[in-house]
């Protein structure tokens, strides 16, 4: 077996990775022949065209067209189920997906709704391909604390799959600490933490996240690798760093895959997992996040395991499934290696 086909069937875990920002070129033709809405496509040469990753403005414009595609709750089944089948052609077990609600609620759709057709999808792929997924609902630290309130309100209705919060969006201009009590509100409601940091501001964007929202989790975190002190307090509290390298190099955050701060993060005892972000935007999936460490940053099949098997320590599952879950990854691990010697 060559180290790609080895790579590819290492089992991996995914942390990072946005339910919308995973609409495929394909599905986005489908909804927009199904929903009738009107766009600036003619064809699903126009829209992968669209899709090419130019600039950040360019993915923000992609990525708010496709939210004003999805005008009906129904096609998130699709995505989210679409989403899991990719994940699962990298060999990935369990997803903590991102779901960013109020993205969808100011174009009038229903929350209840969408989160029934998230969760049919996520029902659907587990039975196809066996994968599992829970959802984190991303607050978007655009809609601004209250919101971010009202949004804790609306899971507080229902048992949704919800495990985890997160605070995604502009990072400039929206600094953390205003969204400290509604992080003390998800805590009591029993979910874990987690914020997007240190991906387009620097390491202030992350102090913030670590003191004042207590996370568990930093997605991307970036920029972090420039404080030593902050560094020391992300390890010596145990938090851990959901990294993105593809992402971080198509957004500019830094430069070169090879300049990217993951063997820093862990060389500093820092927990670490690797994740796509959002995958068709990106022209990434996890496979493909895997084999560009091991071609670039020089990562071995066994380090890469390592960090599959930190990413089920570092998930929100149950302390048993974590267990059951770590025999399966070993399993397969000790398959995969006997078969390449
Ligand atoms: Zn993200």
């Amino acid at each position: 077996m060559d180290i790609a086909e080895t790579i590819k069937r290492l089992p991996k875990l995914e942390q990072h990775v946005h339910i919308v920002g995973s609409t495929k070129p394909e599905t986005l033709m489908g909804i927009i022949e199904d929903s009738g809405a009107k766009t600036q496509f003619n064809s699903i040469d126009d829209i992968k065209q669209f899709f090419q990753y130019k600039d950040f403005p360019h993915f923000i414009s992609v990525y708010s067209t496709v939210n004003d595609c999805i005008i009906d709750e129904k096609y998130f089944e699709r995505i989210t189920y679409e989403m899991l089948e990719s994940d699962a052609a990298s060999n990935v077990k369990h997803v903590e997906a991102i779901f960013s609600p109020n993205d969808h609620v100011r174009r009038n759709l229903d929350y209840g709704k969408m989160l029934d057709a998230v969760n049919k999808g996520i029902k659907r792929a587990k039975r196809k391909f066996g994968i599992s997924c829970t959802i984190r609902l991303d607050l978007v630290r655009n809609y601004g604390p209250e919101t971010a309130m009202k949004e804790l309100d609306w899971i507080k209705k229902k048992d949704d799959n919800i495990v985890a919060v997160d605070i995604g969006g502009s990072e400039e201009g929206f600094p953390p600490e205003p969204y400290e009590k509604a992080y003390k509100k998800a805590k009591d409601l029993g979910l874990h933490l987690v914020a997007h940091a240190g991906e387009a501001a620097g390491p202030e964007s992350v102090w913030g996240v670590v003191k004042t929202l207590g996370v568990e989790r930093i997605g991307h975190g970036t920029t972090a690798v420039k404080d030593p002190a902050l560094l020391k307090e992300i390890r010596e509290k145990g938090i851990a760093i959901e990294t993105c390298p593809v992402s971080n190099l198509r957004t500019g955050a830094i430069k070169a895959l090879k300049e990217h701060p993951i063997r820093s993060f862990i060389n500093q005892g820092i927990k670490v997992s690797v994740n796509s972000d959002d995958p068709p935007m990106f022209n990434t999936d996890m496979n493909s996040e895997y084999l560009q460490l091991n071609n670039q940053l020089g990562f071995t099949v066994d380090e890469l395991m390592r960090i599959s098997l930190d990413s089920i320590e570092t998930s929100f599952l149950p302390t048993k499934k974590k267990a059951e879950m770590r025999e399966e990854f070993l399993k397969e691990y000790r398959g995969i290696v006997s078969r390449k010697a």
